[in-house]
């Protein structure tokens, strides 16, 4: 097995609790996995040697939630949004009609530009929903498609009723023959538990079944409103509460004495010029907090990490350290991983090399592309 060292490390923030932050450092790459990391003077021999003159490395960002299988384009709705219209959970329908008239060939295309995106942006572990078919044949359509990109698969199939459809009916559908279909091709179940989509009681029914199904649980909650999606997550070991937008009191101590990681997603407040969450009520409270891109087509079209890390240190309060280990650690921890996130000996060798010399850069200049190569299971991709 081929061995390469990464020498010239000028920061290496491993998010590690061993590890820590080391500067003048080295890494060791063997296969897949991380060999050895530590001091640049005690680096071992390799069959390579690759130098990074001083740039910081960190572990790859981990995306634990996007929306990357569909067809269609909404920017008309984001301008028509950025001139005053509310953003409504309603416009995923036209994004429905578009999507189940692709070929796989488009879907599987959009979703191979989106993950070069999000590679691009250091990412190096993403999960991606299904939830713009709305009907059997195009969610297992969607599932098996994004199997094809990643193992961090979501059956969707509860994100709106679709228009002219029984809502009784579709619910039926959704926890009976959709999700029976879908469930092989996924790993975990989410519903879009929200005003204008499924309230509390329809959320417990479809991730019930989905558990029975096989698969985890993870839940759109309090993107909205304060409705009860976030302790219903927490009542089912949700491994996520996603978006903790409007979070009373209760909402907090539930989340912080939980193992639900509460999942924020900053890009789209910036897209629908909506209040951002309290990053730091729920960080001073305990709970375990993590950033994801939620990449969509309708409330926010950014594969941008780094820029969500930016805005949770802008917006949001979070130390740009606490925005770091959210979009790594804390990303892990909402898809239940263990190998990823951090880096230490023995996890997998993704990691992210900056043209920086600190991660602190990653808020200090936002918008500048500042990912020098992105390391996928030992490979620069
Ligand atoms: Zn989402």
């Amino acid at each position: 097995m081929t061995t390469t060292l990464l020498t010239g490390i000028g920061l290496l923030a491993t998010q590690d609790d061993e590890f820590g932050e080391l500067t003048d450092a080295a890494l060791l790459i063997d296969g897949d996995r991380i060999g050895w990391l530590g001091p640049a003077a005690g680096a071992p021999a390799a069959a390579r040697a690759h130098d990074l003159a001083g740039r910081c490395v960190l572990p790859g960002f981990v995306d634990s939630h996007a929306h990357l299988l569909f067809a269609g384009d909404r920017a008309a709705e984001f301008a028509a949004r950025m001139s005053g219209q509310p953003y409504t959970a309603g416009g995923i329908r036209s994004t429905v009609a578009a999507t189940r008239a692709a070929p796989d060939a488009l879907l599987r295309a959009n979703l191979a530009r989106l993950a070069g995106e999000l590679h691009a942006a250091g990412v190096t572990t993403f999960e991606c929903k299904s939830g713009y078919g709305l009907d059997t044949a195009t969610e297992l359509r969607s599932v098996r498609l994004a199997a094809e990109q990643t193992p961090e698969v979501t059956f969707l199939g509860a994100h709106v009723v679709p228009a002219d459809t029984d809502r009784a009916e579709y619910l039926d559908l959704v926890c009976g023959e959709m999700l029976s279909s879908c469930a092989p091709h996924a790993r975990w179940v989410d519903v879009f538990c929200e005003r204008g989509a499924f309230d509390v009681d329809e959320s417990r029914a479809v991730l019930r079944a989905g558990i029975a199904a096989g698969l985890l649980p993870r839940l759109h909650a309090n993107q909205l409103t304060a409705g009860g999606g976030v302790q219903l997550a927490v009542e089912l070991d949700a491994a996520s509460a996603d978006h903790c937008t409007h979070l009373t009191a209760a909402d907090l101590d539930a989340l912080a004495g939980s193992g639900t990681v509460a999942t924020l997603l900053p890009l789209v407040e910036f897209s629908t010029r909506s209040p951002y969450p309290d990053a730091r009520a729920l960080l001073d409270a305990g709970a375990t907090v993590a950033l994801a891109t939620d990449c969509n087509p309708g409330s926010g079209y950014s594969t941008s990490m780094p820029l969500a890390i930016a805005l949770a240190v802008r917006e949001m309060r979070m130390t740009p350290a606490e925005a770091v280990r959210a979009a790594t650690v804390g990303g892990a921890a909402a898809l239940r991983r263990d190998d990823i996130g951090r880096l230490a000996v023995g996890r997998r060798a993704d990691l992210v090399v900056l043209d920086a010399p600190s991660y602190l850069h990653l808020a200090y200049r936002p918008g500048v592309p500042l990912i020098h190569q992105t390391w996928l299971g030992g490979v620069p991709v």
